[in-house]
This record gives C-alpha cells, structure tokens and sequence, in this order.
C-alpha cells in the first residue's frame, strides 16, 4: 500500500535524519565534516578541528583589513573570503585534488577566479603564518581589481609576521641589509616584469618584501605614491607603474630603498 510504504520511507529518513544529529552533538561534527567556524569582518571560516588556539589570529586578520584601509587608503573587502582548514595535511591534500585539482600544490594557497576568493591551509607548524599570508592576498583581492605580482607578495611577506615583528623583526630584514652591502640591490623595474609565482624564488619574496617595506615605512612621499596607486586601481583608471611614479619623486629610487634600510631602526 502506497501510503503505508510512504509512510515506512518517512519513518526511516526521520531515524536518519535524527541519528546524525545525535552523532553530530556527541562529535560537534557537521555532514560536511567541519568540527568548529569562525566568522571575523570578511572572513567565514570551517574547519575539521577545534580553531580555540587560534582565536587571536582571527582579530590579526581582522587588523590587517584595517592597516590596508588606514595605511594605504584601501575599501574594506568587497566580498566575504572563505577559509577552509584541515587538521592533516592528508586531509589537505585530498579536499585540493577533488575541489581544486588543476591548482598546483602548496602549503597553503589563496585561490580565485570569478567567485569570491578562498584561502586553504592545513595544520602544520606555520599555520599562523600562512593564514596571514594567503589571508592578506584574499583582502587585496576582495577590495582590488587587480594587485601586481611583486606587490601581492610583497605586502603578504609583510603581514604574515606577527604585528609587533612587523617593522623591524621580519626574517627578511637582515638578509636585505647583507644582500645591499654586496651591492644586491633589487631594481623596481625587473620585479614589476615577473608575471608568474614561478618566476620568483626565495630572494625573489626578500626583493618584493623589501620594496613594500620601503612604501609602508620609507619617506612619506613613497607612502602616498603607493596609496595613489592603490587609488587609481580601485577606480579602474589606468594605474601604470608604482616605479614610473616613484621616478617622478625620486630621482633614484633605488638609493632611495637603500638609504630608507641603512636609516630604519
Ligand atoms: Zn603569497
């Protein structure tokens, strides 16, 4: 009898439906597998372990938006950022190969493409770091139409130290000072050329790092050539190059990067 099986069919779907919201009070695990979320300003994030050690990275996310829109005259994000971390990096791994299969691997990675962006991480030790890293990506991408290469990176070697090591405490300073006494100095013009992640290499990040410190802590001139850079993107205007700009207020900007490291304390 059709009613009486529809009836059984409803039964059984409701004991389902009621067991897995019993095994998801006994584990606080969701039907996608997510244990714990946090949302902070833009930022919606699952992930498969408890996040309560990692609550203060969450508001260092949310002050990272706020110096991009304090320091150099960014709008707020745009769009909401998902966040989705993973406990092992197995479990990394395999959620990349079925979402994000054509995406090569990395520790951790901020992807998008026409929807809102994404940024992916698992726990490893570094988890702190890559979050304000690949996070800081997210937040220029969410308020820009587009962000160069040397400077994407350059601003998120620059965030993804804790605030108080910002300044001065990056692992890249020192190096940059050795590398400018052997006469290393990085010309604004060839890091504006590279197009692709695999063009640069570790020295690559210090050069990028180097002249995003120089905008942010240099001259107020290079602070407010950046923001007008910046202002000009955020309108669609055609922006040019930050070392046209640069070159326009100094008339060597690259003694200028080298001067602005021998002075900074
Ligand atoms: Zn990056």
């Amino acid at each position: 009898m059709p009613f009486r099986h529809s009836e059984g069919r409803q039964n059984a779907v409701l004991v389902c439906l009621v067991t897995l919201w019993l095994l998801f009070i006994a584990n606080g695990v969701d039907a996608q597998g997510w244990r714990d979320h946090r949302v902070v300003g833009p930022f919606v994030c699952q992930a498969d372990f408890p996040l309560v050690e990692y609550d203060h990275v969450f508001s260092e996310l949310g002050q990272i938006q706020q110096e991009l829109t304090a320091r150099l005259g960014l709008p707020p994000a745009q769009e909401p950022i998902a966040i989705y971390l993973f406990e092992t990096e197995r479990r990394y791994r395999d959620y990349l190969r079925q979402q994000f299969p054509d995406v090569p691997y990395r520790r951790a990675l901020f992807y998008k493409d026409q929807g809102p962006g994404v940024v992916l991480a698992y726990r490893s030790s570094q988890l702190e770091v890559d979050l304000r890293h690949e996070c800081t990506h997210a937040l220029l991408h969410a308020s820009l139409p587009m962000v160069p290469l040397w400077l994407d990176e350059g601003l998120a070697e620059y965030f993804e130290v804790p605030a108080a090591e910002r300044a001065s405490e990056n692992p890249h300073h020192s190096a940059i000072k050795w590398n400018m006494r052997f006469g290393m100095v990085p010309e604004l013009k060839r890091l504006e050329s590279w197009q692709r992640l695999d063009e640069m290499g570790r020295s690559e990040y210090r050069y990028a790092w180097a002249w995003a410190h120089f905008l942010l802590h240099g001259p107020p001139q290079a602070r407010q050539t950046l923001q007008a850079y910046f202002a000009d993107v955020a309108a669609h205007a055609p922006p040019g190059q930050v070392s046209d700009r640069l070159a326009r207020v100094y008339a060597d900007p690259e003694g200028a990067l080298v001067e602005h490291f021998k002075r900074f304390r």
